[in-house]
């Protein structure tokens, strides 16, 4: 029987749909959040972000990746830049603006409240990279550089040389294995997720292999985040490496961070925003 995709998307105008349902969330108190345990299966530059954020509030998390280092995510191929709306040039970008050209750029086969909520933290992204030590290509008068990428009409592209996606990966990882350091974040690598255990219709935990022994294994938490890249070996040509959980999502419609889509490396549709949209 086929299963009912439920995206879940929040009602309201575009531009509130998320920043209301975020204020709606319930909070969990600065105390309580040691008691709450999240797995998050991928490290890349999606999961590794999440892992560390979710580390550094307090929260006890469990990471998983298919290979012997997170620095192996695909993230690290990413080259052309990362797009931000901070309108440095002066040129017409906007929050908006980006959000267009974005669902326009996917051909409008994305969600567009998602799409929206990747425009307006955009910028945000970008100084939060610069505060972890990303070394983005400079002016040099010393302010941020950027350039027309993907075919947009205004300069966004965020970028450092041809190696954007390493450097950001660089930085992810650093902040995440800091979270390993001080114990809040527990790595896992070389586990492949085989299965989610769904409870009243909840992710409430993984079962994974362990790609050295051939244990199946089960890990159980609160909240599970996948943010295990793109569709990768669904199609017979991508630029991304042959690993992915995308028939999981389909069987349990989880929460994404990162949707990649057919993964063509174009910053004007998806790109590394996405993950945290
Ligand atoms: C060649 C190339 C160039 C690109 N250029 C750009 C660009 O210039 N600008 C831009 O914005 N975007 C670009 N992209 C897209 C961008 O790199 C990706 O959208 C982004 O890096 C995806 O990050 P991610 O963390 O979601 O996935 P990934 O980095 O792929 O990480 C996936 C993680 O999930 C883990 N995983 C997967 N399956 C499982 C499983 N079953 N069990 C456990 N773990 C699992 C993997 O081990 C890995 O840790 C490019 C992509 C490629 C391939």
């Amino acid at each position: 029987m086929a299963n009912k995709l439920d995206s879940k998307i929040p009602s309201g105008p575009i531009e509130s749909k998320w920043t209301k349902t975020k204020f709606d969330y319930k909070l969990v108190n600065p105390a309580n959040k040691r008691k709450h345990s999240i797995i998050v299966v991928g490290t890349g530059l999606a999961g590794a972000s999440a892992a560390a954020s979710l580390g550094e509030l307090g929260y006890k998390v469990k990471a998983f990746c298919v290979h012997e280092s997170p620095r192996r995510a695909h993230s690290v191929a990413a080259q052309g830049g990362i797009n931000a709306a901070k309108n440095y040039q002066n040129d017409g970008d906007s929050t908006y603006r980006l959000f267009y050209d974005t669902v326009k750029g996917g051909d409008f086969r994305a969600r567009e409240a998602n799409v929206y909520r990747l425009a307006e933290v955009s910028a945000n992204i970008i100084d939060q990279m610069v505060a972890q030590g990303v070394p983005f290509a400079r002016e040099y008068g010393g302010t941020l550089a950027n350039r027309s990428f993907g075919g947009a009409q205004v300069s966004r592209t965020f970028y450092a040389r041809g190696q954007t996606g390493q450097q950001l990966l660089l930085g992810a990882y650093s902040e995440m294995m800091r979270q390993v350091d001080v114990g809040n974040v527990e790595l896992r690598s070389r586990r492949e997720m085989l299965d989610v255990v769904v409870i009243d219709g909840k992710a409430r935990g993984i079962i994974v292999r362990n790609l050295l022994t051939g244990e199946i294994e089960s890990h159980e938490a609160d909240a599970v985040v996948i943010a295990s890249g793109g569709y990768s070996n669904v199609f017979f040509l991508s630029t991304n490496a042959m690993n992915c959980a995308v028939t999981l999502d389909f069987d349990y419609a989880i929460v994404r961070f990162d949707w990649d889509m057919e993964q063509r490396a174009h910053p004007g549709r998806s790109g590394l925003f996405e993950r945290r949209a």
